[in-house]
């Protein structure tokens, strides 16, 4: 079900009852911004000072365990209003918005962030909301609520990557009747392309590739950001994985030669909202290449994955 108009009409009920809310997108609105040319690929940068709640977000278990849990209902702010979905999940406005249209979809419940029992979800709700990207960070690469499951969705067209995408080379590793997974390397961004035209067909492709990666040790799922959207025109899911080796780069934190990055889907689709103006000016393109490098999982690192998958896909029981 297409849940556009109900969206429509939360957003902008929100934006003029709640002050923050309202507050955020009218600045979000007049942000300066920058591109930076990455050969093919583009980076756009937002100078954003209320991120800073995000990127310099406590995420150790001792700080999340003292902490009121922002995505619970009982702590979040009586102005704060939800669209329920499905049975599981609430649809509300971020009020610390990256994109014109920024939504959160939290699990009604406090239950760890997990992609693995959720990917059905994630490509159910792309589905729901032809209009947005849906977005998901693991909980050790990017979710500021690593201990409330949830995802958020932000408006097409304003994160470069979906958009490029189809220009990359793109090397197959199994391909079906019902669309394909494949492998791009995008500047040192190593991230793995599901395209389907069955919701079924990009589940098993995705939890194949979610058994297949690292898990790190004490984590309790490999390290991804994931970016998930449904092509109205060819109606074709997409789903892109992005596998992680580092959460925050080496020279994170405040002050000179350091910047308050911590960056997840979002940063890896091409858009990096920066809270600091130092560090919005200090990002050239060298920058952001060093950091995709250090962040991302590289190609050989991730060859026995490639080559699994390829070699056990015709092992598995047919769809
Ligand atoms: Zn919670």
């Amino acid at each position: 079900m297409d849940y556009s108009r109900t969206i429509d009409r939360l957003i902008t009920r929100q934006l003029r009852d709640w002050d923050v809310a309202g507050a955020n997108y009218a600045a979000l609105a007049d942000a300066v911004t920058r591109s930076l040319s990455l050969g093919e690929s583009t980076v756009t940068l937002q100078f954003n000072p209320e991120r800073r709640i995000s990127s310099a977000a406590a995420i150790d278990k001792e700080s999340l365990a003292r902490r009121k849990c922002f995505l619970c209902r009982e702590h979040q702010p009586a102005k704060q209003k939800a669209v329920l979905w499905g049975e599981r999940y609430k649809i509300q406005v971020n009020p610390y918005p990256i994109f014109s249209r920024h939504l959160t979809i939290a699990d009604l419940h406090h239950a760890p962030q997990r992609l693995s029992g959720r990917v059905g979800d994630m490509l159910q709700l792309a589905n729901a909301l032809p209009d947005f990207v849906v977005f998901y960070n693991g909980p050790q690469c990017g979710a500021s609520a690593p201990d409330h499951a949830h995802f958020q969705a932000g408006a097409k067209g304003e994160m470069p990557l979906p958009d490029e995408l189809g220009h990359a080379t793109t090397h197959l590793l199994a391909d079906g009747d019902e669309g394909f997974i494949g492998f791009v390397d995008m500047l040192g961004r190593s991230l793995f392309t599901i395209e389907t035209s069955t919701q079924r067909a990009a589940e098993r492709y995705a939890l194949r590739l979610l058994e297949l990666l690292p898990v790190p040790a004490g984590a309790e799922e490999p390290m991804v950001n994931a970016l998930c959207w449904w092509d109205t025109t060819d109606r074709l899911w997409h789903l892109v994985v992005f596998p992680r080796c580092k959460h925050r780069p080496a020279c994170y934190g405040e002050g000179e030669g350091h910047l308050l990055l911590s960056p997840g889907a979002v940063d890896m689709g091409g858009l990096w909202a920066v809270p600091e103006f130092e560090d919005f000016n200090a990002l050239s393109p060298e920058l952001i290449l060093a950091l995709y490098g250090e962040l991302c999982m590289s190609r050989e690192n991730l060859a026995p994955v490639i080559t699994s998958f390829t070699q056990h896909w015709e092992d598995l029981a047919p769809i």
